[in-house]
């Protein structure tokens, strides 16, 4: 029998998190089963009077993973309320290294991707779970699975690739650009021939995203105009615009287009802790006048991509062309601590916890 630590949503958010809201608890994982066959496991042959095995090694052969490096993302902040009740493990994803195995796909020693919940040990039927690229270089560490080379970094390509359809010699603006998905989607623009310009919340985080290579880059708390500084940082305007953060930002951001832009609105983290709803600026006057196009996505959409997309991403990462950052935190005790700061953008890079 196996104990596992779990963070329970104690109490759903109200405003920004709070110490209060997380519980951690103790939970006692049963022995992974070995799956057999079950009925569901037979396929039904009526004119034959008789049942066949669909397939030997079915589903329910079960594994035992324990977590390595789990992932504090912001939309476990909005998606705690639509998909959790109080008393739930938290959602999320993490990397993990199977420890008992009946399920040939995931044999002991090899590491997975899974959405697991804030948990330190979990039994998987495998249907949660998805192999580490079989190509992972060991010098690259497997915490970048839960960054640039997992879900963050999907989302910047495909926000880049599927919905701005961006193209060289465009440009480019990206809000919280110095975090999981804004510092791969500036590079991504720049290894594509584009000019990018990038806001972020610190001095510091300017520094590194000039070190990244992004064209302008300024720390939207500070400057006294972000309407002068758009216009600075980009005199001619903008192509596409990638939208992390939503509310304010974007009302400017939006008169900063250029005819026919295009914006892909991938979060609004300025919003995710609202007690009330946040109202205009409007966009639509704004949208009409210069023919914009504005696409919500989620990264999920394009799935069916995801194989070829990290490989691609790999090799930029290990061609040196894709420099990621991380904020690691050590210890899962620490799991809402680590959350709490990525909201509050004590993060460069992907935030990261290390068990
Ligand atoms: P980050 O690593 O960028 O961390 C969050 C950052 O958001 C903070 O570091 C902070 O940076 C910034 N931030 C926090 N609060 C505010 C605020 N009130 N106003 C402006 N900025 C704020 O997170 P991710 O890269 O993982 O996610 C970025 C965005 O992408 C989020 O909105 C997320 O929900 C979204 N997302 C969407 C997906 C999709 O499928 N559509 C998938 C994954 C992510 P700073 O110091 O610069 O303010």
């Amino acid at each position: 029998m196996v104990q596992a630590k779990t963070w329970v949503l104690k109490q759903h958010f109200e405003g920004f998190p709070k110490d209060t809201d997380f519980e951690l608890k103790l939970e006692q994982l049963s022995k992974p089963k070995d799956g057999g066959l079950r009925f569901s496991d037979f396929i039904f042959f009526p004119y034959l009077l008789c049942c066949i095995p669909s397939g030997i090694y079915s589903c329910s052969s079960e594994v035992l993973l324990e977590a390595v490096f789990l992932s504090v993302d912001p939309y476990m902040r909005p998606y705690s309320r639509v998909r959790m009740q109080a008393g739930d493990v938290m959602i999320g994803t993490q990397v993990a290294k199977v420890i008992q195995s009946n399920n040939p796909s995931f044999p002991v020693g090899c590491h997975v991707v899974g959405q697991c919940g804030w948990r330190t040990h979990n039994v998987s039927d495998g249907s949660d779970i998805t192999k580490v690229l079989d190509a992972w270089p060991q010098s690259v560490s497997l915490s970048h699975a839960l960054g640039a080379i997992g879900m963050p970094g999907l989302t910047a390509l495909y926000g880049l690739e599927e919905v701005c359809a961006i193209k060289p010699g465009e440009t480019l603006l990206v809000n919280a650009a110095a975090g999981a998905v804004g510092s791969v989607a500036g590079q991504i623009a720049k290894l594509k021939g584009c000019k990018v310009v990038g806001s972020a919340g610190g001095d510091d985080k300017v520094a590194y995203l000039k070190e990244l290579g992004f064209d302008q880059a300024f720390n939207y708390k500070t400057v006294s105009s972000l309407e002068e500084a758009l216009k600075n940082a980009s005199p001619e305007g903008y192509d596409c615009y990638f939208e992390n953060v939503g509310g304010p930002f974007s009302s400017v951001a939006i008169t900063q287009m250029k005819a026919f832009g295009r914006i892909a609105v991938c979060g609004g983290i300025s919003l995710y802790n609202d007690t009330t709803q946040q109202t205009g600026p409007y966009p639509q006057l704004e949208m009409i006048f210069k023919q914009l196009k504005m696409e919500g996505f989620l990264v999920s959409r394009w799935e069916h991509k995801n194989e070829e997309s990290l490989k691609r991403m790999l090799t930029w990462m290990q061609e040196g062309k894709l420099k990621c950052k991380e904020h690691v935190t050590v210890g899962f005790e620490n799991m809402p601590a680590a959350f709490m700061g990525m909201l509050r953008g004590e993060n460069i890079g992907k935030a990261i916890v290390k068990v």
